[in-house]
């Protein structure tokens, strides 16, 4: 656990860059810093592994008062990723990883083979050993950077902005990387970002902070989402709010339609016989969905063929049975005849739903949340 207790820093020049922060990231977890620049994010973090010391208050980790413990003895427990991955130019990839534990008193050869098993764990198979970073993409630096910060396997990771200087795709890849990481390690985790997309996907609670190192708000993201604390918050969440909050509520059993399917190479004929409303879907042998094929309007001439890839309308968006409401409204909304697909987690089709059947179900799930909260109101 780490414990911001009353933290002030301001600097020489007179900046108040955090005022009087409390706040508790929890053991085990990620806790993300987010806020507009220059709000004090980078440091707080900094304050956490003693790069930069309160001018008052305490940092304590676990049941230490940072203050009391040496800045390197301190660091060896806190690994750090920074945006730009912060690699030595000069070593390879391989050494990049593996310096730290060797520094620790690894052996060498053991901190080798740490150091490859780690590269391999971020996505990094072992050509990319003998490199060196600028021989890297961007994306592969972070991913170099993530391994080097886990290679003495600390207990508590600082991560500031690391997946911000890379492209929407590679974003996305790394956060899934650092999720599926996080569930198999369980580190404490601290990560800044200005992103509130980000922030809502990573963050275990969600700490908002506003210029002048403030905190606004320490919630979990679909709290923030659904209650935020005052209209700064409001404002830096922003507009799709309310959409976005879907992406935390389980779908649950919708009422499904079955949906009767066609296959390619199918006469188109036949094909019709299936379709409802002008559409029919088409689905492999093993019913896994391969897009909708529109037969409305089609001439007889047209009607002598066969169900062909390029007819088909790739449009839709699937919904995991075992998804949420957002995943099944937006498989409703983008499906071009109006019925949203839902299959199974092994892709295979179990029916369809429609837009106002998953709003009804939303509705549903308002009325139960006011109820609770007249509830939870009552003396
Ligand atoms: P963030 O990471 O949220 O963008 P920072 O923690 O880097 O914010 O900075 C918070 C505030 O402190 C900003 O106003 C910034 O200009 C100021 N600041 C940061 N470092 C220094 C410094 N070394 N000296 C003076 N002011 C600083
Ligand atoms: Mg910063």
């Amino acid at each position: 656990m780490i414990r911001f207790e009353s933290v002030t820093k301001k600097y020489p020049d007179g900046t108040v860059a955090v005022d009087e922060l409390d706040l508790v990231a929890p053991s085990g977890e990620i806790t993300v810093f987010v806020g507009p620049s220059g709000c004090g994010k980078t440091t707080s973090l900094r304050m956490i592994n003693r790069m930069i010391e309160p001018t008052s208050g305490r940092v304590w980790l676990d049941d230490r008062d940072t203050a009391s413990v040496p800045s390197h003895e301190l660091r060896r427990g806190i690994g750090y990723v920074i945006q730009h991955a912060g690699l030595f130019p000069h070593r390879t990839i391989l050494d990049n990883v593996a310096t730290v534990p060797h520094l620790l008193g690894v052996d060498k050869k053991a901190a080798r083979e740490r150091a490859y098993e780690l590269l391999e764990r971020v996505g990094l198979p072992s050509h990319f050993a003998k490199r060196y970073p600028a021989q890297l993409s961007g994306g592969q630096q972070q991913r170099v950077g993530v391994a080097r910060a886990l290679a003495a396997d600390p207990p508590v990771m600082l991560m500031d902005e690391p997946f911000s200087a890379v492209d929407p795709v590679v974003r996305e890849q790394l956060q899934n990387l650092f999720l599926q990481l996080q569930a198999e390690l369980g580190k404490t985790i601290v990560f800044v970002t200005h992103d509130i997309d980000e922030a809502i996907k990573l963050g275990d609670k969600v700490a908002v902070l506003r210029v002048g190192g403030r905190l606004a708000q320490l919630a979990p993201p679909a709290e923030l989402l659904s209650r935020p604390a005052d209209a700064f918050v409001a404002g830096f969440v922003g507009r799709d709010r309310g959409y976005r909050a879907l992406g935390f509520t389980v779908a649950g059993s919708l009422p499904l339609q079955r949906e009767r399917t066609a296959r390619l190479g199918q006469p188109l004929t036949q094909a019709k016989e299936h379709a409802e409303d002008g559409w029919v879907l088409v689905a492999d042998d093993d019913e896994q969905p391969q897009g909708w094929l529109c037969l409305d309007g089609l001439a007889d001439s047209a009607l002598a063929t066969e169900v062909a890839p390029d007819m088909l309308n790739l449009g839709g968006t699937l919904a995991v049975e075992s998804g949420t409401l957002r995943e099944a409204l937006d498989a409703a909304l983008s499906s071009p005849s109006g019925r949203g697909v839902v299959v199974d987690e092994g892709g295979r089709l179990l029916g369809t739903v429609t837009a106002s059947q998953v709003l009804s179900r939303i509705e549903q799930h308002r009325s139960a949340d006011g109820s609770r909260q007249g509830v939870e109101a009552a003396p």
